[in-house]
């Protein structure tokens, strides 16, 4: 309303002025016998008249290009990012859309690139919101010197860009921006003073002119190349057939996930650890196995990084862990002899994060009738470094009498700052990349020494992980390594495999070359690949 009016006001204005010129122009030339004072008043008149209608005119006319330009700037809003100023999300699409159609009228290449900055949050959480913000815009400019003014680069949201090269003639010229962007990049920026220097991972999607996918595809496999760049470090990285069906593949994965879950596809298989000083079998390692519908018996390798990322994990850990408790608890029952032994269970990090998970560990525990003392939790060393706060968690479990092993010993970032709390880990297991490369390597063996003689001083148990051959077997004895596990004892294998009568029978070592060990049957003995 209030707009009509002021866009009223200068016609109103200008109608008036005119209107007024008029009169006194009528009163000078047709009124015959004025007084020099009537004289005087209607030019005055007049030229106040004329001067009236000339602002009304111009008024007008100022009103009319504001009122256009608050159109364009409303519509430029709608469009645009306002922090950047870039084209934004809808924008993007519908710019991509007229592309593809436009790359397969004109037989031309067109490349989609997505970008994301590395670190990022490092510096919007150390430097502070606003040094955030500037750096964004620093970027889209930089990113805009990279292309031609018919390209198009757009905020995609966050530290994410989406740049649209087109009308180009080969996949090379693509790379070529892509190239052109890291280049660019690897100037440090002037952030508050101090240089920065910003990297950041492009994924590639280039679209040929008999490309079918539609602009959401794109941006999608631009993504997944993106996200392959990040994980390479290579800084850019070009979609192809085989990250496409490793994207199918793990879709497929996660769909059969929920249902494998539901319909306890899951199975747990036992690998022994043995005691080789004493001889005898000490205890077994808990390995989740899926039995898939289509495509067999998998390994983790396969599907616990899927399972981890769509937060399945916990539900397939918990599961591993009851059947784990439920089975060492039965072949209580079936032998005295079983009763010397250890489970092993390994605990992904979302488990180690869950308040609950004591009490989840409590619950198996009570409801297979276990003795805690003979469970061992198995953590990834580097999982308990990231998370130290989980190490409340931690304690809660080991008052329960639960033991604790650290996995992978000597792979993870061995920060040994957790050292002082070694008085609740009860084992450490060696690497099997140690194990393998004691044959070659002197600088494993001198690993192998220094974990050993640590664990001696905390007064840790020391299991190798991955012993093949009796070649290791020897060396890690002479060593001092007293627990091992590997092939060459067993691999793991299902439990209706494992008669506990022989089995735990303090009867020497199971070995494969061994005549009196049993020769597990070879589906369930199907060795698993270690990740
Ligand atoms: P890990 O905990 O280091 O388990 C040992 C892996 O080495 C197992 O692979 C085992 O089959 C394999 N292995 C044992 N001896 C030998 C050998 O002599 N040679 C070779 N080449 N490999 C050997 P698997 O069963 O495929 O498990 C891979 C990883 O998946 C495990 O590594 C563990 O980190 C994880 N995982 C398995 N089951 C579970 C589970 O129930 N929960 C969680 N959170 N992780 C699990
Ligand atoms: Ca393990
Ligand atoms: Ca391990």
């Amino acid at each position: 309303m209030q707009d009509n009016r002021l866009a009223a006001s200068p016609g109103i204005v200008l109608g008036f002025g005119l209107a007024t010129t008029l009169v006194a122009v009528v009163v000078l030339f047709v009124v015959q016998d004025l007084t020099e004072t009537e004289l005087l008043y209607s030019a005055v008149i007049g030229v106040f008249g004329a001067l009236g209608g000339a602002t009304g005119a111009l008024w007008q006319n100022w009103a009319q290009r504001d009122n256009a330009l608050q159109l364009v700037q409303t519509e430029h809003n709608a469009r645009h990012d306002a922090l950047t100023g870039l084209v934004n999300r809808p924008t993007m699409f519908a710019e991509l859309n007229r592309s593809v159609e436009i790359s397969r009228r004109d037989d031309t290449v067109l490349g989609v690139l997505f970008l994301d900055l590395d670190r990022f949050k490092v510096i919007n959480d150390s430097m502070g919101h606003d040094a955030g913000d500037e750096l964004l815009r620093i970027v889209s400019g930089r990113l805009q010197s990279c292309v031609r003014g018919s390209d198009v680069v757009s905020r995609f949201g966050g530290d994410e860009f989406v740049v649209i090269v087109r009308d180009l003639a080969t996949d090379a010229s693509v790379i070529a921006v892509a190239k052109q962007i890291l280049k660019k990049f690897s100037e440090p920026v002037s952030l508050y003073g101090g240089a920065q220097v910003v990297t950041t991972s492009i994924g590639v999607a280039i679209s040929r002119p008999d490309d079918v996918r539609r602009p959401e595809d794109l941006v999608r496999d631009a993504d997944v190349a993106m996200y392959k760049a990040k994980q390479n470090r290579s800084g850019y990285a070009v979609f192809d057939e085989e990250q496409r069906l490793e994207v199918i593949d793990r879709l497929d994965i996660e769909r059969d996930l929920v249902k494998g879950l539901d319909e306890e596809q899951f199975v747990v298989n036992y690998q022994p650890i043995v005691d080789t000083a004493a001889r005898r079998l000490y205890g077994f390692e808990a390995l989740v196995r899926w039995k898939h519908p289509s495509r067999g018996l998998i390994g983790p390798d396969t599907f616990l990084a899927v399972a981890e990322e769509t937060g399945m994990m916990s539900r397939i850990g918990e599961l591993v862990l009851r059947e784990a408790c439920a089975q060492a608890a039965v072949w209580n029952h079936l032998s005295d002899d079983a009763r010397k032994i250890r489970m092993s269970v390994n605990v992904a990090e979302a488990q180690l994060l869950d308040a609950n998970f004591p009490a989840i560990v409590a619950e198996a525990l009570h409801w297979s009738g276990l003795d805690p003392t003979q469970l061992v939790l198995e953590i990834i060393e580097d999982v308990i470094v990231d998370h130290m706060e989980g190490l409340s968690t931690l304690r809660e479990i080991r008052a329960l009498g639960v033991g604790l092993a650290i996995d992978d010993f000597g792979t993870g970032q061995s920060s040994l700052s957790y050292v002082k709390e070694f008085d609740m880990v009860s084992t450490l297991k060696i690497d099997k990349s140690f194990v393998d490369e004691m044959e070659s390597g002197q600088a494993s063996v001198a690993i192998i020494e220094a974990i050993v003689a640590m664990a001696k001083a905390l007064d840790l148990r020391v299991v190798a992980e991955g012993v093949e051959n009796t070649e290791q077997l020897s060396r890690l004895s002479a060593l001092g390594v007293d627990f091992m596990q590997g092939y060459l004892f067993n691999a793991p294998v299902a439990a209706d495999v494992i008669d506990p009568h022989s089995w735990f029978a303090e009867r020497g070592l199971r070995r494969k070359d061994d005549p009196t060990a049993l020769e597990p049957s070879s589906e369930h003995a199907r060795p698993a690949r270690k990740g």
